[in-house]
């Protein structure tokens, strides 16, 4: 199996190459030359299955034979060992709960995949590797953890000063070993110029093998698959397949999920559910793909104006929009719906949406409304107590911080702080 780029210009790799660079040569993103058939037992038996099993026979064919079997059982089995529970909320709508990982996000997944399949690749490499990211919050945490104490791999973390949330914090800070935090005196804006720049100095890269953990890449983009296999088989009704809703921001975990569905998994209807920033609603309705600057809501992970892993969704449907329109649906939900779903959800069941998963409750319900049979989950995507204001704001309820992260929070916080300027983050690099 190779990967093409979805600019066509440039040559096919393998998913060693694709997982090492990231993007393409001509900025295209990578796309699985084949969409693999699912053996039937997998589907016949998933029930019987661990999780790990049931992970290493999805990814299985998209390495290509770049990772042994065994290396690469150990890798799905590592990447997936905390539970992925499917928790009925009402009859008709039940909540995958992607939040149990270590960072309370379901990013864990595709960040251990992807730094587990790094360590390996880049073992036998002379030079240091160093993984740059910038990040906002949610991003950096996850690849944080993924990546600690993955041997060769250090991890350099960019994140803008007092624009974090404290959990989002000490995630970034206090872990130390391989991972540094970097606490950039600015916006989001400036930490992502500087790992841009860094990428394209020749200075750099001439002592260290720099990468990059963006979620384009396709070792963080295909395992995020295994979720919509986990909710298959913990779904009762098999007869009926269940209608699927995603919260979405740049689109890579929906785009995983059509993919599942693509090689064979029996899903139904797809739903994007979006916040305020609707370039996918819109286009869907008006064929013209606008994107915009990124508005702030409430579900802020999924505050994205440009959302890249859309043009993976057009690929998996041959470019023909009405072909995805018979499977996707894409709508937009208002923060004053977020809080009004998050709150209505707690009373009448007593389960706390956090408000990137009220997101996709909301759009659920507004879909059963027209097809009042249908069953189906939503992804929840992160724990509720990320997001302690706006949740305690909908339900009047405290939210128990979960023992692993009481952990965490008690140690201290380790960053470097540094003006958002290029000279003084170079400086650094070199000196390391
Ligand atoms: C990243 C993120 C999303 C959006 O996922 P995409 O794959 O970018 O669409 C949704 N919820 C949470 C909590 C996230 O961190």
């Amino acid at each position: 199996m190779n990967y093409y780029s979805l600019n066509q210009g440039a040559p096919k790799v393998s998913f060693k190459e694709a997982a090492i660079s990231g993007q393409a040569p001509d900025k295209g993103l990578y796309f699985p030359e084949t969409i693999p058939a699912l053996e039937p037992d997998l589907i016949r038996d998933i029930e019987t299955l661990p999780e790990a099993e049931i992970a290493f026979r999805v990814i299985r064919p998209y390495t290509g034979g770049t990772l042994p079997d065994d290396v690469l059982f150990d890798i799905v089995s590592q990447t997936v060992n905390f539970p992925f529970p499917l928790v009925p909320v009402t009859d008709s709508i039940a909540s995958l709960e992607l939040f149990h990982g270590p960072t309370l996000a379901f990013k864990d997944v595709g960040a251990r995949f992807m730094s587990r399949c790094l360590g390996y690749f880049l073992k036998d490499q002379q030079k240091e590797v160093t993984v740059l990211v910038a990040t906002s919050g949610d991003t950096g945490g996850a690849v944080a953890s993924g990546f600690y104490g993955v041997e060769g791999v250090k991890v350099v973390i960019l994140y803008p000063r007092g624009r974090v949330s404290p959990v989002q914090e000490k995630q970034l800070t206090a872990l130390g070993n391989n991972i540094t935090a970097l606490e950039i005196e600015g916006s989001f804006d400036d930490c992502q110029r500087l790992v841009k720049q860094a990428f394209t100095d020749e200075g750099i890269n001439a002592k260290h093998f720099l990468t990059s953990a963006n979620s384009i890449n396709v070792a963080r983009w295909l395992p995020q698959q295994f979720y919509y296999f986990f909710a298959y088989k913990q779904w009762r009704e098999k007869s009926m397949a269940p209608v699927v809703t995603v919260p979405s921001g740049n689109f890579g975990n929906i785009c995983a999920g059509l993919l599942a569905k693509a090689t064979g998994l029996p899903l139904g209807h797809f739903i994007a559910a979006c916040n305020a920033n609707d370039v996918v609603p819109s286009f869907l309705q008006t064929a013209d793909w606008q994107p915009r600057k990124a508005v702030a809501t409430l579900s802020n992970a999924m505050d994205v104006g440009d959302p890249s892993n859309f043009v993976r969704i057009m690929e998996l449907f041959d470019q023909q929009l009405l072909k995805l329109k018979d499977n996707l649906s894409a709508v937009s939900i208002s923060d004053a719906d977020t809080i009004a779903t998050i709150s209505s959800v707690f009373s009448k069941t007593g389960y706390t949406l956090d408000p990137h998963g009220a997101v996709a409750y909301r759009a659920l319900e507004n879909y059963r409304e027209g097809h009042p049979q249908a069953k189906g989950f939503i992804l929840e995507t992160a724990h509720p107590v990320k997001f302690p204001e706006a949740v305690k704001a909908a339900t009047g309820a405290d939210i128990d911080i979960p023992g692993a992260l009481g952990g965490l929070m008690r140690r201290p916080k380790q960053a470097i702080t540094m003006p958002p300027d290029y000279e003084a983050f170079k400086s650094y690099l070199m000196s390391r």
